[in-house]
């Protein structure tokens, strides 16, 4: 690897107008797990490091009844997963944060580092999409928040500024009868990243279905919601056919991506049972179609 200057700001106004000085000489460094991996596969050759380790605008989890969650971009995936306050509150992220990668990457790598990289291969953008979650990005001209889905704009692409900082990530508050379910799908045992995720929140009136939302991840270049799919589960009574029927819509609405680790046809048939799985789990129905988690 390159040599490079490591610069510690002391605030998010210092960090950014680094950035806008540096320009395209200057990265972000959070974790580092995507970051490093990049330079030393000499994809991005940055002279300098902005680090964000000092500030602590970007840390923590705390939750308030009437805003709900909110998550520092530099709190780590481990901590998402082990958090009282998120098992208590979105247990649905909890259940996601614990699956991400491996203990190594789960220990090192920001939640704020997984969005603002825009990997398709992996598992909070879904989850957050079903969630309704919002991001606060911050700059030396100030603090702006976009819901999330405006915020993943494209492949590997955010609606980031070049001087910006993702500052923390919003949840709203579930109310009591709102569950979550997330599932995803590894092609190997041996692979950490998913080839297909799905994230299913909803109200549950006995079977019957209010205010679905559902979000594919991973397979597509960018994790999107499926409301010609939440349109159909909206007010219906969900049984193990309404679920298969819901699922082959979310199957029909992506556009899957094609590459070495499976074709798009594959991944559409695994979104397909992945989808199945996910709502009938929501709603106590079983099915039994190995799938693996
Ligand atoms: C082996 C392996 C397996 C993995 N498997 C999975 C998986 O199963 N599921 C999954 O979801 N992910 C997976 N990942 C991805 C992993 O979750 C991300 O690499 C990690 O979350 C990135 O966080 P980081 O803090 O290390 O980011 P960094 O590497 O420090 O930064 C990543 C990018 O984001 C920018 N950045 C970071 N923080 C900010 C911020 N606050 N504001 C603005 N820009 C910022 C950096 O400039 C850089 O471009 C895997 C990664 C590896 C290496």
């Amino acid at each position: 690897m390159h040599d490079f200057d490591y610069l510690e700001p002391h605030s998010v106004g210092e960090a950014s107008r680094m950035l806008a000085d540096l320009g395209d000489d200057a990265r972000v460094i959070a974790g580092g797990t995507a970051l490093l991996l990049g330079m030393r596969q000499r994809m991005v050759a940055p002279t300098h490091l902005v680090s964000l380790a000092k500030l602590e605008r970007l840390r923590g989890i705390d939750f308030d009844e009437k805003a709900g969650l909110r998550i520092g971009a530099l709190v780590r995936h481990v901590d998402v997963a082990r958090s009282s306050l998120v098992r208590k509150h979105v247990p649905v992220l909890a259940s996601m944060a614990e699956r991400v990668a491996n203990p190594q990457v789960r220990n090192q790598g920001t939640l704020g580092g997984n969005l603002c990289y825009a990997d398709p291969s992996t598992d909070p953008p879904s989850c957050l999409l079903a969630l309704d979650a919002t991001v606060v990005l911050g700059s030396a001209r100030g603090e702006r928040s976009l819901p999330i889905e405006q915020f993943l704009v494209d492949y590997f692409a955010t609606a980031l500024e070049p001087d910006e900082l993702l500052l923390e990530i919003r949840v709203p508050p579930l109310a009591g009868d709102v569950q979550g379910v997330y599932s995803r799908f590894l092609r190997t045992a041996a692979e950490h990243r998913p080839l297909v995720n799905v994230a299913f929140v909803a109200r549950r009136e006995g079977s019957l279905c209010r205010d679905a939302r559902i979000a594919v991840g991973a397979s597509t270049p960018i994790a999107s919601r499926m409301r010609r799919a939440e349109d159909f589960l909206e007010g219906r009574t969900v049984t193990p056919e309404v679920a298969a029927e819901a699922a082959a819509i979310v199957a029909q609405d992506i556009e899957p991506v094609s590459d070495l680790r499976g074709s798009a046809d594959f991944r559409r048939d695994m979104v397909r049972a992945v989808a199945r799985r996910t709502v009938t789990e929501l709603f106590g129905l079983s099915i039994d179609e190995g799938v693996g988690a």
